[in-house]
């Protein structure tokens, strides 16, 4: 069979391998021991799956294959942070990022080739969008880093514990794709993550966490980093569709069901544009009844950019004021500073990529 009509079991899920093999008439149970060579074993080629028939694996060879992405780039950081651009079989690259700390290694994944959504302090959403990535390309990055990581000589205590979906692209809107990637995340016999480990990050596509509730139960982080719409329409074009008061009903409701559950907000610190402390006042009054807590994430500058990092005081001032309100609230380390772990900024240098953001701001006007 050619090559490029084989299926590419990486990117089946439990349920997927199943129909796939109640399909080929085999038991369910090939299901389970297919997720266990793939994603626990790291192995390939079925000829080496020495518990499937010979029938099967000849049968398998002739109409499936297991294909991962190809790490071409990897830029170690000298704090133990990894940045890697990884090459898809068509020849896009995406970046993935794995920031070790004390008691866990996070791996953040990207899920489209470049975005078109044109967040102003956003080094990918100044790129262009290029596609969405299938399954297999969303979960290849984690079955690369793992095995990347387990050769990182001398590091061998490098693993990834927790997941963001927070790299290039926007997860919700490459929803069918993402979420048979969750599930293998948190599957038993694939990675077996627990759904607090796992995070799906998002600009705020509202019709898709309501959706992402009944589909796949992960933790949600917003990327919010307006406290009001007036601000957040300036630098965030994606809140003129999905406004705030619209933004935190979808939170309330996925928070809803499981008392154990709080939304994270991603909030950047820019000088001067969204870092006053009337802004913190806002952002209390904002998520008021809703549990939460959130993230500052210090500027990462990146080429061609206006804004600035907000100043230390700035961000420790900010964060005195939520402190004070009860809610939660973290300093993100800035980490990989010398190998540029803004999101886009590796993919940006080694590849020219055609710009369609234009279209899909005219297709944003228009739809706003
Ligand atoms: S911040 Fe996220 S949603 Fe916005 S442009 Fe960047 S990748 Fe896209």
């Amino acid at each position: 069979m050619d090559q490029s009509k084989k299926i590419n079991l990486l990117g089946l899920d439990q349920q997927g391998l199943l129909a796939f093999f109640k399909e080929l008439g085999e038991s369910t149970f090939r299901a389970r021991q297919i997720l266990q060579w793939v994603h626990q074993r790291g192995v390939t080629d079925f000829d080496l799956m020495t518990d499937i028939s010979k029938n099967l694996r000849a049968k398998l060879q002739e109409i499936a294959c297991i294909t991962t992405p190809k790490i071409i780039l990897d830029k170690p950081s000298n704090d133990g942070t990894h940045k890697w651009l990884i090459q898809m079989p068509d020849g896009n690259a995406i970046e993935t990022v794995y920031i070790p700390e004390d008691d866990r290694g996070t791996l953040c994944v990207s899920s489209q080739v470049g975005c078109m959504l044109t967040c102003q302090f956003c080094s990918t959403g100044t790129q262009g969008f290029s596609r969405n990535l299938s399954t297999a390309e969303i979960i290849g990055q984690l079955w690369v880093a793992v095995r990347a990581l387990s050769q990182d000589n001398g590091h061998h205590d490098r693993h990834v514990t927790n997941i963001v979906m927070m790299g290039m692209g926007e997860p919700l809107l490459n929803f069918d794709n993402v979420v048979p990637a969750l599930k293998l995340m948190l599957d038993d016999y694939a990675y077996g993550l627990s759904k607090r480990k796992v995070t799906v990050s998002t600009s705020g596509i509202v019709p898709q966490i309501y959706d992402l509730k009944n589909a796949c139960q992960v933790s949600l982080a917003i990327s919010l980093h307006a406290p009001n719409d007036e601000l957040r329409s300036t630098i965030m074009p994606i809140n003129k569709k999905y406004p705030l008061k619209e933004l935190i009903q979808a939170c309330k409701d996925y928070v809803d069901h499981d008392p154990h559950k709080n939304i994270t907000f991603e909030y950047v610190m820019l000088q001067e544009v969204n870092d006053f402390p009337h802004h913190a006042e806002e952002l209390i009054a904002l998520v008021k009844d809703l549990p939460c807590k959130f993230n500052l994430i210090p500027f990462n500058p990146f080429p061609g950019n206006q804004f600035t990092r907000s100043s230390n005081n700035r961000i420790h001032q900010f964060k005195r004021i939520l402190e004070e309100a009860d809610l939660i609230t973290t300093i993100r380390k800035t980490r990989g500073d010398d190998i540029d772990a803004a999101c886009g900024q590796l993919v940006g240098q080694v590849q020219d990529r055609t710009s369609r953001q234009e279209k899909f701001k005219e297709k944003l006007n228009k739809e706003s």
